[in-house]
C-alpha cells in the first residue's frame, strides 16, 4: 500500500446472524468488494479489515489476537462493524467469539470490549441495529441491537445504523465511504433511528411504481396481479428506504417490482410488529378521488 494512503482499521464482529448481511455486501458491484478491501475506497483512504470470521484466512487465537491488537494499538481510531443481534440472556451464554484463558468470551463482552474504544460503530443489518429476526418474540436469547446494548451498559461510542434484512450493498459502502471522507455523520444526517438519511430518508410508498394503482384504489388480490400490493400486506406505507429508486441486484428490480411487496425490513418494528408479512396489518386511506 502506498505510504501516502491512510489506513482505517476495521474489526467486524458477527453475532447472532444468518450471514446474509455479509453476503449482500460481498456482492457489491460498484465498487467491488476487492476495491473496498484492497484499494483506496476514497482518495487517500483505505479500509484495513483486520478481523471478520467469515472471510478472513486466519483462525483461532492468532485471528483473535489480530483483532485485540487493533483495539490496543489503534484506540479511538478504528471502526467496529457488527452484524447480527447480540444475545444478552443468561449472561450472554448463547453466543461467544473466541476465548480468553480457555473460556469463551460472550458476544456481549466482545461488542462492549471493541465498541468502547472504537472511533464509531456501524451496525450492519436489522439484527445488529434493532434486534431483528433473532430478537423476534419470544426472543429466548435476549437479542438486542448494538445501540440498545450500549445504552444499557453506558457505552457512549456513536453508532450508525445501516438497517436492512439484508442491507443494500450501496447503503453499507456509501456509509463507509462517507465516514472515510467526512468523518462520523452529524446528528442531522441521521434519522430518529440512527440511519443515514441519504439512504433511509424517503417513504417507500411515496416513490413506489405501483402508487398510481393505490391512488386509484386498484389493489392486487393475489400475487402476480397488477395493482397495488397493500391488500397483500405491503409495508411500503410505513417503511423508509430508497429501494424504489436505487433498486436491487445492480438496478435489476426490487421487492414491490417483483410482485412480493415490501416487508419493512429496515424498520425497528420488523419483524414482530409488521407480521404477518403477507397480510394487511396497517390501515391507511387511499386518497379520495375527484
Ligand atoms: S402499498 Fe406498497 S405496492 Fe402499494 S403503492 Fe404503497 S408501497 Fe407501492
Ligand atoms: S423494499 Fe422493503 S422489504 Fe424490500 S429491501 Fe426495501 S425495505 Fe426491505
Amino acid at each position: 500500500m502506498d505510504g501516502k494512503v491512510k489506513e482505517i482499521p476495521v474489526v467486524w464482529l458477527q453475532c447472532s446472524t444468518c450471514t446474509g448481511c455479509l453476503i449482500s455486501i460481498l456482492n457489491t458491484v460498484s465498487p467491488t468488494i476487492k476495491n473496498v478491501l484492497i484499494d483506496p475506497v476514497v482518495p487517500g483512504k483505505h479500509v484495513s479489515l483486520r478481523f471478520n470470521a467469515t472471510v478472513m484466512a486466519g483462525a483461532g487465537d492468532l485471528a483473535m489476537e489480530a483483532a485485540e491488537e487493533t483495539a490496543r494499538k489503534e484506540k479511538g481510531g478504528y471502526l467496529l462493524l457488527v452484524d447480527g443481534g447480540i444475545p444478552t440472556a443468561a449472561n450472554g451464554v448463547y453466543g461467544s467469539i473466541g476465548e480468553r484463558g480457555h473460556q469463551p468470551v460472550s458476544m456481549v463482552d466482545r461488542v462492549i470490549e471493541f465498541g468502547k474504544d472504537a472511533l464509531g460503530v456501524i451496525a450492519v443489518g436489522t439484527c445488529a441495529t434493532f434486534g431483528g429476526i433473532p430478537a423476534a418474540a419470544p426472543n429466548p436469547t435476549g437479542c438486542v441491537g448494538v445501540k440498545d446494548l450500549f445504552e444499557s451498559r453506558g457505552v457512549k461510542t456513536p453508532v450508525i445504523n445501516v438497517a436492512g434484512c439484508p442491507p443494500h450493498p450501496d447503503w453499507f459502502v456509501g456509509t463507509v465511504a462517507s465516514v472515510l471522507l467526512f468523518g462520523l455523520p452529524k446528528p442531522e444526517q441521521l434519522d430518529d433511528f440512527g440511519r443515514p438519511l441519504a439512504f433511509y430518508g424517503k417513504l417507500i410508498h411515496e416513490n413506489c411504481q405501483r402508487r398510481a394503482y393505490f391512488d386509484e384504489g386498484k389493489f392486487a388480490k393475489k400475487h402476480g396481479d397488477p395493482g397495488c400490493l397493500y391488500e397483500l400486506g405491503c409495508k411500503g406505507p410505513v417503511t423508509y428506504a430508497d429501494c424504489p429508486t436505487r433498486l436491487w441486484n445492480t438496478g435489476v428490480n426490487w421487492c414491490v417490482g417483483s410482485g412480493g411487496g415490501c416487508h419493512g425490513c429496515v424498520q425497528p418494528e420488523f419483524p414482530d410488529l409488521l407480521s404477518p408479512l403477507y397480510v394487511k396489518t396497517i390501515e391507511i386511506q387511499p386518497p379520495s378521488k375527484g
